[in-house]
């Protein structure tokens, strides 16, 4: 499943093609979104927010559709009036005079306003997003001492979008290994140092994922993203030479260097 930074780079490329243009088209699959198709013509799509790893489009006239690609969702775009060669189940197509975005075969698909957006089970369930950049190490490493959090492991903790929105198993690993943690720590055993590193590594990680991964080095001023133990079992530890590890922790698979990380 994508995580935080890919689902936001997916959002990138939908408001290139989509935002600020009058829509053309509003097509829903689902009946009960039927009745919202008029009302959407001419308006436009103002943003693409993510919150974790839901996105909520936000229309000119005050609606937010709000869209979860579980497992199988994924969006397309595409020239207006083109339609793609798939067996997948067509359930939104907004379109405008230069682009259409599509999105297949995801279920978890609403319309929303304003006072039904406040108070959506969802939304309402998630932690912050760490992509989101009012979010700061001061306000991480709160959450991380809160009651409702510090007994946890962070085996756990990490892939709990209520703690923070947005992580996954790749970014589990890896700022486990940046903190230099080992995963069966919970933050009230953990040093002031520790805490500060591990909240910083917390947004760090998935940010540095979001501009970086994917990208060559040679085109950039920042280093590019490389996975320092995800998928490297068995290959050396960049920082201290001992062989990166695999197992599995919380049904998920976990990579981790046992010579740098305690
Ligand atoms: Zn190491």
């Amino acid at each position: 499943m994508p995580e935080g930074p890919e689902i936001r780079r997916v959002a990138d490329k939908l408001e290139a093609a989509i935002v600020g243009q009058p829509l053309t088209e509003a097509w829903f699959a689902f009946p009960q979104l039927k009745t919202y198709e008029p009302s959407l013509i001419g308006e436009q799509v103002q943003a693409i927010e993510t919150r974790g790893k839901a996105l909520l489009t936000h229309f000119s006239n005050g609606l937010t559709l709000y869209s979860h690609n579980q497992l199988y969702g994924v969006w397309r775009i595409v020239k207006p009036d083109t339609e793609l060669n798939t067996t997948r189940q067509l359930r939104v197509r907004l379109a405008t005079a230069g682009n259409a975005i599509l999105l297949y075969s995801a279920s978890d698909i609403e319309l929303l306003n304003a006072d039904t957006l406040a108070v959506h089970p969802f939304l309402t369930r998630i932690g912050p997003d760490v992509l989101n950049s009012q979010l700061n190490v001061d306000e991480v490493k709160e959450r991380l001492l809160s009651p409702r959090f510090r007994r946890r492991q962070f085996s756990g903790l990490l892939l709990d979008q209520a703690f923070l929105a947005g992580l996954g198993n790749y970014l589990r690993a890896e700022i486990l290994w940046l903190a230099q943690l080992l995963p069966q720590h919970r933050a009230q055993d953990l040093s002031d140092d520790q805490l500060t590193a591990f909240s910083e590594a917390l947004l760090s990680v998935p940010r540095h994922a979001y501009r970086m991964r994917g990208t060559m080095k040679k085109y950039h001023e920042e280093a590019a993203f490389q996975f320092e133990v995800f998928h490297r079992q068995g290959k050396e530890c960049r920082r201290c030479g001992t062989v990166i590890e695999k197992g599995t922790l919380s049904s998920r698979p976990f990579y981790w260097c046992p010579g740098c990380q305690r």
